[in-house]
């Protein structure tokens, strides 16, 4: 599954949020399959209330939510490029992942020290940026040199080559002004070229502003936050606010009394599903069904996928040997309310191998075995 890495300055909250995020997918790991968690990964639910309506409908046994992987990279402080702390393995390891969480610290305690002496989201995050800005601008240096040389043995990979140098170069311009890769514009070759290094500042980023519980209800009224937003549109990135500490409260309080918690709070409920959901859409990923009597299942894919590589998605052989896919919109499923009542109204459509699946279809796939 695809991965988020959970990154911050020491004490902003990130394994209070961590582990909140796993707690939270422990408590419905009842209802579901998976939930493999090794002391830094966690695989949540994608809250997603298309699924239960499906699944009653269908009358399935059981239903399997989406997914996605949340990996805690605790350590990185200000010098990790330079080798601090244990600097480039918590690098590497942001290297790893599909996009990346950063939390901010955004609520006052005096109990709790900040690295660098007093709240200050806008300097935290030009602190992390500017760490990820030098490690990638360490890699281009030395790839560039590389690229000098020029091995290349045909025509294809020499012009692959020097597109790669030439999206190379444009981005460590970019990254000398201290702003992101992701910033520049490069062609779909370009894009390409340059894949192989997963540039860190490449990656899809949302700040997480971590507020005081008081600061819930209204967050846009905290300063810090106003900060988080304000850097967050220049940088081309999301905020999504949470209390950390809040949700770890609510993971270890019984479900009756969940609400009313929240209510005294001034909001409605937990942060961590918009947190969630807010991962997987800045992941540009989508959402497919398969429904039956024995499941119902939210399948993820690319935007942008074809019939056989949704089907692939479910196993290779389904790829390889597809014939056509039965098809219905979800909300055509729900209001003819089952399969078999969509066929006969008309409603299923069979789509072939030029087909792209549309978010929140549900499919049935025919193949060769
Ligand atoms: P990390 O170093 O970023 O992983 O930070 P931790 O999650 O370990 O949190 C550091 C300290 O801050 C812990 O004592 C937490 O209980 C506390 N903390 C985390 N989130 C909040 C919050 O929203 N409000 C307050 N007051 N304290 C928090």
């Amino acid at each position: 599954s695809l991965k988020a890495g959970i990154v911050g300055l020491p004490n902003v909250g990130k394994s209070t949020l961590f582990n909140a995020v796993v707690e939270n997918g422990k408590a419905q790991a009842a209802n579901f399959p998976f939930c493999t968690i090794e002391p830094n990964v966690g695989i949540v639910a994608v809250p997603d209330s298309r699924l239960h309506v499906l699944s009653d409908l269908s009358k399935s046994q059981r239903s399997v939510p989406a997914s996605i992987e949340f990996v805690d990279i605790a350590g990185l402080v200000k010098g990790a490029s330079q080798g601090e702390g244990l600097g480039n393995k918590f690098l590497s390891h942001i290297r790893e992942v599909d996009s990346i969480l950063q939390v901010v610290r955004c609520f006052e305690d005096n109990d709790i020290v900040h690295v660098s002496g007093k709240v200050d989201p806008k300097s935290d995050i030009d602190v992390i940026n500017l760490e990820l800005v030098f490690s990638d601008l360490d890699q281009i240096e030395k790839r560039i040199e590389k690229l000098k040389k020029g091995k290349a043995r045909d025509s294809q990979s020499k012009l692959k080559e020097e597109a790669e140098k030439s999206a190379l170069e444009k981005i460590q311009q970019v990254l000398m002004d201290g702003k992101p890769a992701r910033s520049v514009t490069l062609t779909d070759f370009e894009s390409d070229a340059v894949k192989h290094l997963c540039l860190l500042t490449m990656k899809p980023i949302i700040y997480v502003a971590n507020v005081a519980e008081t600061d819930l209800a209204d967050p846009a009224n905290n300063n810090f936050v106003k900060d988080v937003t304000n850097v967050a549109s220049e940088l081309q990135s999301r905020i999504v606010t949470i209390s950390a500490q809040v949700e770890a409260e609510l993971t270890e309080l019984p479900t009756e009394e969940r609400e009313e918690y929240l209510q005294s709070l001034g909001v409605s409920e937990s942060g961590l599903g918009n947190l969630i959901r807010a991962t997987y859409d800045l992941l540009g990923l989508r959402t497919y069904f398969t429904s039956g009597e024995k499941e119902t299942k939210a399948w993820t894919i690319l935007s942008g996928m074809t019939a056989p590589q949704a089907a692939g998605v479910i196993h290779s052989d389904f790829e390889k040997g597809f014939i056509r896919a039965e098809t219905v919109s979800y909300d055509d499923f729900v209001a003819a309310g089952s399969l078999g009542a969509a066929r006969e109204k008309g409603l299923l459509r069979s789509e072939g191998k030029e087909y792209v699946v549309q978010e929140g279809d549900v499919m049935l796939f025919r193949f060769n075995v």
